[in-house]
């Protein structure tokens, strides 16, 4: 906070204007600790970048620069007014206007309408103050319009709601519900970035529910894997776990996201995860042979009491590069050249190192090496 009210006072000192605003007033109002910092301004990107010593051209086509204080980056975008919307998805036009007021017109919800002074006094034209207190997610202006211009503030009503637990507000609500089939028009990678948010979310069960009601879930690729019981899903924070409970739940793999374009991490994680949660018994070589991210989702699915990280740290060794032993010890032993069977041999001494069955040292591989493997190789 204090970085960004540096960046307003600024701003201010060489004659433009300057406010936080979005999703940090939204934030600070509730006493939370807000994510990242959006400052709007009269000035315009060049004049930005003139004033900052450090600054990254993360967005300037929509007039944002980001600016670096120390270890903290303030996005900082220039008074805008959204207009000409011909599909249902983006402005094709950003017009630079000097009005804070028109800025905060073309924001989603009164909450996240709100801009602050640097000496904290609020701007509040839509009654954001009171939504808030009141828990209320409200379109600002008509709603039918602006989910008629952007079909995914649909979808970001539905995220904030399990993200603050809050409630929709009714108008805004009906809205959707009449207007839930725009939501097609919305490039899948925007949509993703939402559900992954709800996914991740405190209250992804009150997110989900809206999700249902307002037919929007009807709407989505794969919609119907949010029909399921979702009473004992706990969010950890992690999106793929809420993705996981869906596929385990309604008993589908991994394909049945291949709308969403996941990334090959993702589907590997979605795949190696529904894998270890089938597993009957969980033992030293399970936990050796998937990743920490894999085990975590597969023990969340499960409900699981184990903590894998624990588990994991107490392996005699974590990968192949920990053993005492390598490829070359082994030719030297033998006297034989590389072949399949030093794979198989390294294999046979990973897995009973990891088992605890072999000490990983180099003498008692050596030992354990001539007895029972090179007798008949
Ligand atoms: P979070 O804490 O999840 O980051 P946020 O409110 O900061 O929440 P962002 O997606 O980072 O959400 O957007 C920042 C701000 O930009 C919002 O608070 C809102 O004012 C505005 N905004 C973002 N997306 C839209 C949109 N599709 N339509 C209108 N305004 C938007
Ligand atoms: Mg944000």
């Amino acid at each position: 906070m204090k970085t960004a009210i540096e960046v307003i006072k600024k701003l201010k000192s060489s004659g433009y204007e300057a406010y936080l605003v979005g999703g940090a007033v939204r934030d600070f109002l509730l006493g939370k600790d807000p994510k990242d910092f959006d400052v709007a301004t009269s000035a315009e990107p060049v004049q930005v970048k003139e004033i900052f010593d450090r600054t990254v051209d993360t967005g300037i086509q929509h007039g944002t620069v980001l600016v670096l204080i120390g270890g903290t980056g303030v996005e900082v975008t220039t008074f805008r007014t959204e207009s000409d919307y011909t599909d249902n998805r983006r402005p094709d036009r950003v017009e630079f206007v000097n009005s804070l007021a028109e800025d905060l017109k073309r924001r989603d919800f009164t909450i996240n309408a709100m801009a602050m002074t640097e000496e904290l006094e609020l701007v509040d034209i839509f009654g954001g103050r009171q939504d808030l207190e009141e828990k209320l997610i409200r379109a600002v202006g008509e709603p039918e319009e602006r989910f008629q211009e952007d079909a995914l503030r649909m979808l970001r009503a539905v995220r904030f709601s399990g993200q603050l637990d809050f409630s929709i507000d009714e108008q805004t609500l009906a809205a959707i519900k009449r207007n839930a089939s725009l939501i097609r028009s919305v490039a899948v990678e925007r949509i993703k970035i939402e559900l992954d948010k709800i996914m991740a979310n405190q209250h992804a069960a009150r997110s989900i529910d809206y999700l249902l009601y307002s037919g929007l879930a009807d709407q989505l690729p794969s919609g119907d894997l949010f029909r399921i019981d979702w009473q004992d899903f706990k969010p950890s924070g992690d999106p793929l776990s809420g993705w996981l409970y869906a596929l385990w739940h309604s008993k589908k793999d991994a394909s049945a996201l291949a709308s969403y374009k996941l990334s090959n991490e993702e589907k590997t994680a979605v795949a190696k995860a529904l894998e270890a949660a089938g597993l009957e018994h969980w033992n030293q070589w399970t936990y050796y042979s998937y990743t920490l991210r894999q085990l975590e989702l597969a023990a969340g699915l499960m409900q699981k009491q184990q903590n894998p990280a624990v588990q994991k740290s107490r392996l005699p060794v974590q990968s192949k590069s920990d053993l005492a032993v390598n490829g070359r010890d082994l030719m030297e032993w033998s006297g034989q050249k590389a072949g399949p069977w030093l794979k198989d041999a390294l294999g046979d001494i990973e897995r009973r190192v990891v088992c605890g069955e072999l000490e990983n040292e180099k003498d008692k591989i050596k030992e354990w090496f001539f007895d029972e493997y090179n007798r008949d190789k």
